[in-house]
């Protein structure tokens, strides 16, 4: 795989490594501690450290007078010892002085009220003070920092995600409008805005979408610009410092961190101006293992399937859940597996060292508040990298090979839930999960593809409540299906143009044709509430969303059991050129997403690399041809897989391995096929 930034005199690091480090807060500690821990990382193996992410004041105590000597010798030292690092800009937290000096630095909240110095990420995003100040000390590190040897790359702010409703982000929202729409009679005509008296007469009236006018609830085609506004505010507000990171230091690598929270930026946007995608792994405790690897196979999907960071996870239990439980026993070890096996080139943590005090201070690291090696989490860390080690020439950018895709659109999912009805219960990345985790159940692999990606290559494609149409996305969809594909939408597809206005030619609009039918109407069931669905096999229940559809071609599969509309379809397919549309009326119970999921495998000759038992994971990576398998168990009672088909190397014990080997629960292989 072609990875342009590995092109640096240090390539042999990014290009052969596991990353294995993570956030580092020297800026906390004094020269002794500091010291310490350099043995300390020496002794688990790490390789890459981040810093200084939260340290502008550190490094800028007075407008315009930098204080760099405390960092040059933190990265002399790090330096020595052998270590790289990604250097980071400190601006995810503006110091007290520019709050003072600069009140307009500071957001005003969805409530309409302007923040005060505190906490991280208060800034609003298009202030030019907060722009100007970012932008100068990135040339200031840039310049001082930019040949450093140790240097792996850059780390801009930290996990982006809010939003500001002030002044200046009202008049630049004006402009973005205008940008977009041309004249105000476009903007009234496309966003319907006589609904309710919203007509404007000039750009100069226009709002932000906030509590204060309830237009953040009430008007969901302006909240969907105003999320569009906000990604494109914040991707201003990332290259204002990343062209000036890049300009210094082109061959290095310039991104950000994804916050675990995906929702509020279109991240197929952000993703475009990343030279790589870093993203932050804090699975919910509870959240299933499945939920964990579509997250990093949606990370992978963000640049068409290159491979990514992890830039944080914790190496122990969090301080920010309402209950905060340990990470038990190979646990770090486990979800360290996944990423990489999903296409992550590192294993990064917060923390390094546990804070004193803080908000994070109970936030689990490598070393903790006893200081020492001793622990049980250390020795767990360093167990994982002394095996990191030898595996970056076998996995550091190799590709993942599906052909299956899932089509996933944060725009389709902001107007979803902008939406007032059809059911408060409709959280959509949830439904996409229920889509994805049948695959995930029988190890297919999958990408995640958004609406403008080229489908020639995948033999399956699943539309979940791709809600949000457009004419190019839907004539992509319709070749998909004629040159012999099979597509499988689901209840609210198709639903509305790019403004969020519903189609007047029924849903499922611009696919109508495809699927040969029409929904006519939709019912949501209360919660609890179950319908059934009727196949010639067998009886499957189902919830949620109940279409009424007509069909127009299509051949119905299943029938509704319950409820007034007992005995009409609810599960159709529709032969369409050389290929077949299935169309799901209503959310299925899990039992038949698999059995679906299995004919549908089947009839396209798409297997599972290995056949295993109990919850096993199996994932896959290709690097120059050869392939690397990565096996987890998740399953408590232990599980097995079958490796008679050759004999296998599992490079994390050196073992040769055949037949049928049993797994206890969290076990992991890392296999290669023999030669010879
Ligand atoms: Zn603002």
């Amino acid at each position: 795989m072609t990875q342009l930034y590995l092109m640096n005199n240090d390539s042999l690091f990014l290009k052969n490594t596991v990353l294995f480090g993570g956030d580092y807060n020297p800026d906390q500690w004094d020269r002794e501690t500091i010291q310490k821990d350099m043995a300390l990382f020496r002794e688990a193996g790490i390789n890459i450290l981040t810093f200084p992410v939260f340290a502008w004041t550190k490094l800028e105590p007075v407008e315009g007078r930098y204080c760099f000597a405390w960092l040059d010798e933190i990265i002399d030292l790090i330096e020595d010892n052998d270590f790289h690092f990604f250097l980071a800009t400190p601006a995810a937290a503006p110091p007290a002085w520019m709050s003072l000096q600069y009140p307009e630095v500071h957001l005003v909240d969805v409530q309409g009220r302007r923040k005060v110095h505190g906490s991280r990420t208060l800034f609003c995003l298009n202030s030019e003070k907060y722009r100007e100040r970012a932008a100068l000390m990135a040339e200031q590190l840039a310049g001082r920092y930019g040949k450093r040897k140790g240097l792996a790359g850059w780390h801009v702010a930290n996990e982006y995600g809010h939003y500001c409703y002030c002044g200046t982000c009202r008049t630049k929202f004006a402009g973005w409008l205008k940008n977009r729409y041309g004249s105000i009679d476009a903007l009234n005509r496309r966003l319907n805005t006589a609904f309710w008296n919203r007509t404007y007469t000039s750009f100069d009236e226009i709002m932000v979408p906030s509590e204060l006018n309830d237009d953040n609830v009430c008007d969901p085609a302006v909240m969907l610009a105003y999320q569009r506004f906000m990604t494109d505010s914040t991707l201003e507000c990332f290259q204002n410092e990343a062209r000036i990171l890049k300009k210094a230091t082109p061959e290095l690598p310039v991104f950000t961190n994804f916050s675990s929270n995906l929702k509020p930026l279109d991240l197929s946007r952000m993703a475009e101006a990343m030279d790589v995608i870093g993203w932050d792994n804090y699975p919910d405790p509870g959240s299933p293992p499945s939920f964990t690897a579509m997250t990093h196979d949606i990370m992978r999907g963000l640049k068409d399937g290159r491979s990514f960071y992890v830039m944080e996870q914790s190496p122990n239990q969090q301080n920010w859940q309402p209950y905060n439980k340990l990470k038990r026993p190979g646990e770090v070890r486990e979800l360290a597996y996944q990423g990489l096996g999903r296409g992550a080139d590192s294993s990064m943590y917060f923390q390094m060292r546990q804070s004193v005090s803080g908000v994070e201070k109970f936030h689990g690291a490598l070393i903790s508040h006893s200081g020492s090696s001793d622990t049980r989490i250390f020795r767990e860390m360093k167990q994982l990298g002394g095996e990191l080690k030898n595996l970056g020439k076998y996995i550091v950018g190799a590709e993942t090979c599906s052909e299956t895709g899932i089509i996933m659109d944060w725009e389709s999912w902001w107007a979803l839930e902008n939406s007032s009805g059809p059911s408060e219960s409709l959280d959509y990345l949830a439904e996409v999960h229920k889509y994805y985790a049948p695959l995930y159940r029988r190890n297919i692999p999958v990408d995640f593809l958004k609406p403008g990606s080229d489908l020639s290559k995948y033999k399956i494609i699943l539309l979940p409540l791709l809600y949000m149409l457009a004419p190019e996305t839907a004539e992509r969809l319709e070749r998909f299906v004629e040159n012999g594909g099979t597509l499988i939408a689901t209840y609210l597809t198709g639903y509305a143009d790019e403004d969020d206005r519903c189609v007047y030619e029924a849903y499922p609009g611009l696919l109508r044709k495809v699927f040969g039918l029409w929904v006519e109407e939709t019912d949501a069931l209360l919660p609890g509430e179950k319908n059934t669905i009727h196949t010639a096999k067998r009886e499957y229940s189902c919830d949620f969303l109940c279409d009424r559809i007509r069909l127009e071609g299509a051949e119905p599969l299943g029938f509704y059991g319950e409820d007034f509309y007992a005995g009409e379809p609810c599960f159709t397919v529709n032969h369409y050129g050389r290929g077949k549309a299935y169309y799901l009326a209503t959310r299925p119970e899990d039992p038949f997403l698999d059995d679906l999921s299995g004919q549908i495998l089947s009839e396209n000759k798409i297997r599972p690399p290995f056949s295993t038992e109990g919850e096993v994971e199996v994932s896959e990576r290709i690097r120059n041809g050869e392939q690397i398998w990565f096996v987890i168990c998740h399953d408590r009672d232990g599980g097995s897989i079958d490796l008679s088909a050759a004999v296998y190397e599992d490079l994390l014990s050196g073992k040769k391995l055949q037949g049928t080997i049993r797994l206890a629960a969290r076990d992991v292989l890392v296999l290669r096929t023999c030669i010879g």
